[in-house]
Order: structure tokens, then sequence, then C-alpha cells
């Protein structure tokens, strides 16, 4: 039977890897190495922004674990018959954009390893070339809002608490020697005005201002040009109406689809648990279907409902009501250890529901 957490890393791998596809059509190197977290997501930010010279600095695990995991990646896209495509992989500085670096080395070949993204094949042509346009793209100029004074590296103006200063690279800049001195500030909050005057204005730059309480950086707005936003406010000051009941027309649909899953998935715990209590199913379907936990249920194995996913979702809802597993924990057991104490309950309830025979489990 499937031990909780205990998943190999081949596994791990391929559920990443499953991931990246359902979300964006392909998956590279990147996206593996962030989903089975051996490479934290803000470390490729820093990365991606000129912060980290080269990716593998900051690549977590030891050398063999992590060419255990691409080899896996790759012999999981060859069956899956994608199709290997490279992408730029460009950072954004005052003089134009020059190439990210993956490897120490700087070996080429190394390097076309990491910038090859593993394509779906069902994508038409034009899909597939939006795509690539997409990936190529730099990411957005950031600017930072400034809790401590700094100073511009190139003009040397002061800065003071709460100004805004662009990081080229390692220097700080001011707006004025960034280019960025006649944009205008936009505070978030406003999701369409937001996009619409991100669209309209060809020079842009995000945001964001460290928060010492939550330990990372958060959005603050966006710094667009003037025309772009007073354009973008003369399109939602007239489409306000029709914005509004998208909005609720798209709340209504999501309920429909979740709706669906939970029935599908209390179905699918039934044909795999025949003596399943059938509101303990739908319990567990609703649990495994809640919007944005990060639960089980929300994973692409689970949405296709495999065997295994389903399984986990069962032993988890079983362990909280038919045994004293939260009392273990109550109690102060470690998690592993109460976990062990309640496998024997665990599993004779499962086999019970397996074979459809009554089983009296409380
Ligand atoms: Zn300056």
């Amino acid at each position: 039977m499937p031990q909780g957490n205990k998943r190999t890393l081949e596994e791990r791998v391929v559920d990443a890897a499953e991931a990246a596809l359902e979300r964006q059509h392909y998956v590279s190197p990147v996206d593996v190495l962030v989903g089975i977290s051996l490479l934290p997501m803000g470390n490729v930010e820093a990365w991606r922004r000129g912060r980290i010279d080269c990716l593998e600095e900051v690549i977590q695990g030891s050398p063999s674990k992590i060419s255990r995991a691409m080899e896996t990646f790759w012999r999981w896209a060859k069956q899956k018959g994608l199709e290997p495509s490279e992408a730029a992989y460009v950072r954004q500085t005052r003089g134009g954009t020059v190439d990210l670096r993956f490897s120490a080395s700087g070996d080429p070949d190394i390097e076309r390893v990491f910038r090859t993204h593993w394509v779906s094949p069902a994508l038409t042509e034009r899909k597939r070339q939006a795509l690539e346009q997409r990936a190529a793209k730099p990411p957005e100029a950031v600017v930072f809002q400034i809790l401590r004074e700094s100073a511009c590296s190139e003009c040397g103006a002061e800065l003071v608490e709460d100004s805004l200063l662009f990081m080229d690279g390692q220097e700080p800049l001011c707006l004025g020697c960034a280019g960025l001195e006649d944009l205008v500030f936009l505070p978030a909050g406003d999701t369409a005005l937001t996009r619409r005057a991100g669209k309209g204005s060809s020079r842009k730059a995000v945001v964001v201002r460290f928060s010492r309480t939550r330990k990372r950086y958060e959005r603050q707005g966006m710094l667009v040009e003037l025309a772009a936003l007073e354009a973008a406010e003369r399109e939602c000051e007239s489409d306000a109406g029709d914005r509004a009941r998208q909005r609720e027309r798209a709340a209504a649909q999501r309920k429909v689809e979740d709706r669906e899953f939970t029935d599908a998935f209390a179905q699918r715990v039934l044909e795999l648990f025949p003596a399943c209590p059938p509101a303990e199913a739908r319990l567990i379907a609703a649990h495994a279907a809640a919007r944005g936990s990060g639960r089980v249920g929300r994973t692409a194995a689970a949405r296709r409902l495999e065997e295994r996913p389903v399984t986990l979702a069962v032993v988890a809802s079983v362990r909280h009501i038919h045994t004293n597993y939260d009392e273990l924990l109550a109690r102060g057991t470690d998690r592993a250890t109460a976990r062990e104490r309640v496998a024997e309950k665990v599993e004779l309830t499962l086999a019970a529901w397996r074979e459809g025979t009554e089983n009296d489990s409380q």
C-alpha cells in the first residue's frame, strides 16, 4: 500500500513534469527542478534578473541526484512523444538583452540541454510559435521601492527610503539613469486597468517592495506610460458593467467544474473501495477538490483520477476518521510515529472497503 509522502525521485519528477505540461503545454528542465524542490523559485527569479551568475550555483542536491532526475525527465518526455525546442533565455539590461547562463563551465552542450523545452505535439504550429515567442521574452523590468537609503551607482543621486530603484545586474540606478523617469505609477488592485495599461504601454516596470513580516517581495503596482494609463482608464469606464457580468459567469462555471470533479472523484473512490460508505466517499472527494488548497486532489494525476492519488486521499481521510491519529498528534507524537501506530488500523479499513464486506470501522 502507498506509504504517505514517501515517493521516489522518479515519481516526483514525473508528477512535476506532468503538472508543468498541463499548465503551459511544454516542460523545461527548470520546471522539473523547481517542481521537485531542488531549485527554489526565488533563485530562478534572481538568476533571470542577473543577480545570480549561473543557475547551477543554486541547484540543490548531489550531482548524481540531479542527473538521475534529468534522465527520468528525458525518458518521460520521449515516451510522451514531446518535441524538443530550443528556447532563448535572456535578460534585459540597459544595453539590450544578454544570454543567461546555466552552467558554471558554460559548456555549449550543457547550455543547450537546459535551454531545450519539451513541447506537446498536439499544439498547432501557430500556438507553438506564440509559445516560443513568449518563452523568449525577458522577464518584466522590476523596480524596487527601497526600505533603506541607497545611492544611484551612475549619477550618485541619494535615494531615500521609499524611493524607487532599478537594479541593472548588481548596479542600483535611479529611475532617471535607468531611463524610466517619464513613467507614472499605477497602484495594484484593479486587475483590468492594470492589464490594459500594461498592454498599451511599450515601456513598463513592476514595482515591488520587500515585506519584512512576510519575508518576500510584494507587488505594489506598475510603472506605465501616461498615455497608456489614460487610454486604459477610458476603456475600463466604458465596459465596467460587462466585466461585472463576466466575473459572475466565470464564478458560476468554476462551481460547476468543481462539482463535476467532486462527483467523478467520489465515483472513483467507490470503484476502488466498493464498501466505503457513499457519504464518506463524498466527503473525501470534496476535501480533495477544495480549490487552491494544494491538496492531493489538485495535482494533474488526481485530476485524471489515477489510482495512487485517489488512494492517498482515502488513506488520509481514514486516518482522521477511523483512527486516533489526530489525538496522537495532539499529544505531541511526531507525524511519522503516529502514522506508523495507526498503519494497521488504516490497512484493515482499506482492506474491508476493497473487499466490499461490512466493516465495523469505529
Ligand atoms: Zn542616477
